[in-house]
Parts: C-alpha cells; structure tokens; sequence
C-alpha cells in the first residue's frame, strides 16, 4: 500500500484522482486531503476515505469541519493554514502527494513535498511557473520524483526517453510539440470577444476543469503557463517548444526526435488517464476513462496559433524568454486578473491588457531565492489591484 496525500481534494483534478484511487483499494491508502474552505466537500471524502489528517486553509472552515466529523464518529484530525498543509504533504505516512491547489497558493505545499523526497504528482503548474528553477534544484537535491499530470506535459513525459535530464539535445529530441484544444473561443469573432461572459470563458468545448483553468484555457495563457511548465520539466529552451492547435483534443502532446519520429500519446480527454498513469507508475493501472474510439473521432486537425487573438498566450513567451522573476509577475497578474473576470469587475480582453500592464511596469530581477518570488508575487498582485481599481 502506498500512502497518499491529496492536497486540493475537492477540486476538479482532487476528485478525479480520488476516484481513480477508489478503483484500486489495497493499492493506496489516503493519508490526508485538503481543502480551501469547501467543509461539506471534505466532510464526505473523509468520511469515505477516512484519512489520519485532514486540512482546511480557512481556519473557520476547520473548526466547523472538525465539529462535523467529531459529531460523526469519525477519526480523522483537522488541521488549518498554511502549517497544517506543509504537514499533509510531508507526513512520513504519505509517499506520494498530489499537488492539486489551484494557483500560487500550491507553491509552499507542493515544495514541502518537494523538500520531504516525496513522489510528486503535480497538477499545479503555477508552482513551475513562479519558481521553476528553485523547485527543479529542491527535487534534485531532495531526491522528489515529480510526475507531471497536466495531460500535455504527462503526454510528453511519456513519448520522452527515460533519462532527458541533460535537455532536449543530449538526448537526441529536437522539439516539444504542446497541443492546445484553442479553448471556446478559438473562432468567436474577433469583435465579440469583449463580450464574452464567465459562463461562457468556463465552458470548455473538450474538458471538465476549475473556473481558474477554464479562463486560462479560454485565452489561452493556460498554454502559456504550460511552456513555461514544459521548460521547467524537461530542461527545454522555448524555441524548441512548439504550440499546435488541435481542437479534438485526443494528440495531448508529441516529442519530435532527431531522426524525424514523432512520438504521440492519445486518449480520450480525461485526467484520470494522467493521474493513473502518474499513481502507478512505472506500471500501468485502470483508470475508468472509455477505450478511444478513433471511428467516432474519424479526423484530427492541426493549427499554428493566432498570437492576436491570444495575446496572452505572446505574454507568456515573452516572460520565458525574458527569465529571472518575469514568469511570477505574469503568474500573479493573471491571477488577480482572471478572478477580477470571473467576478464581473474585468471584460475579457482586460485580462491580457491587465498583465501586460503589470509585466511592463515591472523590471526583470534575476531570481535568488524562495523570499525574493514571494514578495516578487505579492508586489505584482498589489499594483494589479491598484490598476483595477484606477480603471473605474
Ligand atoms: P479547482 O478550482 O477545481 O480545485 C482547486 C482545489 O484547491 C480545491 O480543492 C480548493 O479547495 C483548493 N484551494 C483553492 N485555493 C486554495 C488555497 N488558497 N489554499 C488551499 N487550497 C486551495 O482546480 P482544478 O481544476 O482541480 O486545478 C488544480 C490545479 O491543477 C491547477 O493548478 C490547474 O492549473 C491544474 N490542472 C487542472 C486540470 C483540470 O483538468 N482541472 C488540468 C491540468 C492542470
Ligand atoms: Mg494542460
């Protein structure tokens, strides 16, 4: 039995890979989930899972939790904050850790499990993209295996040969080629775009994912923050980091060799293909998703994206290419942009004019430590606030 924290449970990639794990009892034992404030969400899951900890961030919802659960009959101890998740994800119990927090919050976690040697199952890929560098090194020096579960970057960790550590060149790969559904806008008129609504942004034409995703997907600065992520992960130079669009879907990503192969992996588009594949390891396990049915997918197209319709997506290169701390004030202005959307306080296009705005005032620093991204993150999420508010 291998034990498992969950840290972000009751989201979209936390539910799936619960429900991949309930396909395989005696294989993993969950250790601890965790929660923002979702009570009711990780009141059930303790229930059915009954872990020796549970964390909620919110200190509130912790109480309350821990009331419920003690009400219940239930064992499981409730933690709170930031302390009670850096618990969860280097608990002894736990080898392995899924790192499922949406957004820059999964950072300090997701390095605790990073910094305890664990396996590392990591969906958040804002960790990569605000500390890329830091965090590879941590993995190296604390002997963390980190397995991608973003479906792009799981698809190439899978058509990679066994040691790329060295980058692209010294294992005879020429390029990464990332797919990219184009999200639900990918043929809107340009001139309806400003009009687009939360609801809208959220309904992704492919995939079933968190509303911050979802808004990433739909202009496209997901894709964005995955070249990032892809950079970080496989040691690749951007400019042999190629961004396909292929709205099926079913391609989640390909590696190009050398001698001209490429390598595909293929799927109907589920997470829990990624997450099992990452749980198990290098062994193969059910996951539930359905056999592909390549009559019924019958074609599969391909485009080079259009960098004026996705002008975050030109943002994101920009930051890779520029380095240093660049990657974390784009992560932090998007963040404070996409929520600004999602609440009705910023029109569509005012996320990528939002970030670009906040990139440019802000000078490139090259990145020295841990304290220097936080601070970097919360200085470029203040003056995105400060320019929200100017604008009414
Ligand atoms: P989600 O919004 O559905 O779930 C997020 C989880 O994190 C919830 O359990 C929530 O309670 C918790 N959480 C949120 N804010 C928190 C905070 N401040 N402190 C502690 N916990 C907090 O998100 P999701 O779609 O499951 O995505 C999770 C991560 O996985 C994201 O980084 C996303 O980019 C990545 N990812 C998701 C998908 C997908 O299909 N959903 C695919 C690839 C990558
Ligand atoms: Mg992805």
């Amino acid at each position: 039995m291998k034990g498992l924290t969950v840290l972000g449970s009751t989201g979209s990639i936390g539910i799936s890979t619960l429900d991949v794990v309930a396909r395989h009892p005696g294989r993993y034992q969950v250790m601890a989930l965790t929660a923002n404030r979702d009570v009711e969400g990780l009141f059930a899951q303790c229930l059915q899972f009954n872990p020796k900890i549970a964390v909620m961030a919110d200190e509130t919802a912790a109480a309350d939790l821990a009331n419920r659960l003690w009400r219940a009959g239930n064992h499981t101890e409730v933690l709170s904050g930031l302390v009670g998740l850096e618990e969860a994800a280097s608990m002894p119990d736990s080898e392995y850790v899924m790192a499922a927090i949406v957004g820059a919050a999964g950072l300090l976690p997701a390095l605790a499990a990073v910094r305890a040697g664990k396996r590392l199952l990591l969906a958040n890929k804002e960790a990569l993209v605000v500390s890329g560098r830091l965090f590879m090194q941590e993995a190296a020096a604390h002997g963390a295996v980190i397995l991608p579960i973003d479906s792009e970057h799981n698809a190439v960790f899978q058509c990679m040969p066994d040691d790329f550590t060295n980058g692209l060149n010294a294992c005879g790969v020429k390029r990464i080629l990332l797919t990219a559904s184009g999200g639900p806008f990918r043929t809107t008129k340009l001139d309806e775009l400003a009009h687009v609504t939360p609801e809208q942004a959220c309904d992704h034409p492919n995939w079933e994912m968190g509303k911050k995703i979802s808004v990433d997907s739909a202009t496209m600065m997901n894709k964005g923050l995955e070249v990032i992520e892809a950079h970080w992960l496989f040691h690749a130079e951007p400019e042999n980091i190629q961004v396909v669009l292929h709205p099926q879907s079913v391609i989640h990503s390909m590696v190009e060799y050398a001698d001209g192969s490429v390598l595909a992996q293929l799927g109907n588009p589920d997470m829990r293909t990624p997450i099992a594949h990452a749980l198990a390891w290098p062994e193969r396990v059910e996951s539930g998703v359905a056999s592909l049915n390549l009559f019924d997918v019958a074609r599969l197209d391909f485009a080079e994206p259009d960098m004026q319709r996705f002008p975050c997506l030109r943002l994101a290169f920009e930051a890779v290419a520029a380095g240093g701390t660049a990657p974390a004030v784009l992560n932090a202005a998007n963040e404070v942009a996409v929520a600004a959307f999602l609440e009705g306080r910023l029109g569509f296009l005012g996320i990528a004019e939002l970030v670009e705005r906040v990139l440019q005032k802000n000078e490139v620093q090259p990145t020295e430590n841990l304290e220097q991204l936080l601070d970097i993150d919360h200085q470029a999420r203040r003056m995105a606030e400060q320019m929200l508010a100017q604008r009414v």
